[in-house]
């Protein structure tokens, strides 16, 4: 069993599309052990992408991360990492493929509609970033 984080951004909570990116997870036995809405800060959302903060994206990608609520939440399954990078598709619609989250409700490379951690290393770092150690719930009892 693996754990990634996931984020539904701004775009789309304001699209209203939480419920349906929510389903796609679901469907594909994906399963949600935390989950919370909030709001980023600047210095939050330039701390949480610190990663990227060489790439001329980094202070229009790092803006519009905390320019309204998002829902970050915990995924857990088999290989989830993985599955869930697939089931997000390509970081830019444009190349991503039908089926996927990104193809269905991105806007455009930027407003992509969700985040996932990419490794394990990232996976661990990111939902530290978000939740505490008591907020990892079990989906099965
Ligand atoms: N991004 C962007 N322009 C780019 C590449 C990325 O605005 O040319 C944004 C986009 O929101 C992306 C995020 O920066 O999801 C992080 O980029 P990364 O390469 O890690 O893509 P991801 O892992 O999200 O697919
Ligand atoms: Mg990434």
């Amino acid at each position: 069993m693996e754990r990634t984080l996931s984020i539904i951004k701004p775009d789309a909570v304001s699209k209203a599309v939480i419920g349906k990116i929510i389903d796609w997870f679901e469907r594909k036995g994906i399963r949600i052990v935390a989950m919370k809405m909030v709001r980023m800060s600047k210095e939050q959302a330039e701390a949480f992408y610190a990663v990227h903060k060489d790439k001329p994206f980094y202070d229009s990608l790092t803006d519009f991360m905390s320019s309204g609520p998002v829902v970050v939440m915990v995924l857990e399954g088999e290989n989830v990492i993985q599955k869930n990078r697939e089931i997000m598709g390509a970081t830019n619609p444009k190349d991503a493929a039908p089926g996927t989250i990104r193809k269905e409700f991105a806007t455009d490379v930027e407003k992509n509609a969700v985040h996932g951690s990419d490794s394990p290393e990232t996976a661990k770092q990111e939902i530290a970033f978000f939740f505490s150690e008591y907020e990892l719930l079990s989906s099965t009892k």
